[in-house]
């Protein structure tokens, strides 16, 4: 309850870069909690509890709002044409504020709507189908874009996807762990198959979590768009994201 106040929650910034190009086009804010007793404390073993004591709506406003803030603050730096995204939790997103607090956020930072991508995941996605529907609608409208994150772990309705309007799909990192060399995984063929079905339907694609050469050139092969994941870096604090650009 006091992290806001405190001043102690950071966001990193891992760098997303296009296959081909590898040029770094888009960067992923992640949360970290710098707790003095217990460390740098996982998002994944934070955000729940923030979700269950009503605290994820005040920790997910200051999110968009800090990473609105520091991509403008690259701008001046020089850094243009980077996509920000931030990751956005079920009851975060159905409040009904939440569309001003996005719209309100870029006003104040006059950051451009279609430099912010709102990542969103498939389970979450599904659930409340009409509902979430409305919302990407209105967020659309602000051309603000819209990511299926973990892609692949929930129903992948395919239906539904096309009904969203969403720009991108994340491949979740369960996924490509198990590319390897030999290329004999079931997973080789569905993340070729998720590959194919969204250059079908104009999605872009991210894969998450690439970590080895082999499974960057698979990806690059059957036509990904976009890799994250240590292969090219952790997450970094923005000092160090901007000097990685640099290079
Ligand atoms: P995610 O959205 O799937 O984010 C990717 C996670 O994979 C990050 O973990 C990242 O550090 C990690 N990762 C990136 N590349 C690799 C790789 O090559 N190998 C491996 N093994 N891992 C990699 P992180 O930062 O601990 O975040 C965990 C999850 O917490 C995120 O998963 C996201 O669902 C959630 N999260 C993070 N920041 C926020 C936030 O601001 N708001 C909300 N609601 N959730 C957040
Ligand atoms: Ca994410
Ligand atoms: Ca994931």
């Amino acid at each position: 309850q006091n992290a806001l106040k405190l001043g102690v929650l950071t966001l990193n910034y891992q760098p997303i870069p296009e296959i081909v190009s590898r040029t770094i086009v888009a960067v992923e804010a992640l949360l970290r909690w710098n707790n003095p007793a217990l460390g740098s404390v996982s998002p994944e073993k934070f955000i729940p509890i923030a979700e269950s004591k009503n605290l994820i709506v005040e920790i997910g406003t200051w999110v968009i709002q800090e990473a609105c803030r520091q991509h403008t603050a690259w701008q001046s730096y020089g850094v243009d044409r980077l996509m920000i995204s931030v990751n956005v939790s079920a009851n975060q997103l159905i409040y009904p504020d939440f569309v001003n607090i996005v719209r309100e956020s870029l006003l104040e930072t006059g950051l451009n709507a279609k430099c912010l991508v709102l990542e969103i995941t498939e389970s979450v996605s599904m659930e409340n189908i009409e509902e979430i529907k409305k919302i990407f609608q209105e967020l659309n409208k602000m051309e603000v874009r819209l990511s299926i994150d973990d892609f692949g772990t929930g129903y992948s309705s395919l239906a539904e996807l096309k009904s969203l309007s969403v720009d991108q799909i994340k491949i979740d990192r369960s996924f490509i762990e198990d590319i390897n060399e030999s290329g004999t995984t079931d997973s080789v063929l569905i993340v070729d198959a998720i590959v194919g079905m969204a250059k079908k339907m104009k999605l872009k694609v991210v894969a998450e979590g690439v970590e080895t050469a082999e499974q960057l050139s698979f990806l690059k092969r059957i036509g990904c768009d976009f890799a994250q994941g240590y292969f090219f870096s952790k997450p970094l604090n923005a000092a160090d994201f901007l000097r990685l650009l640099g290079k």
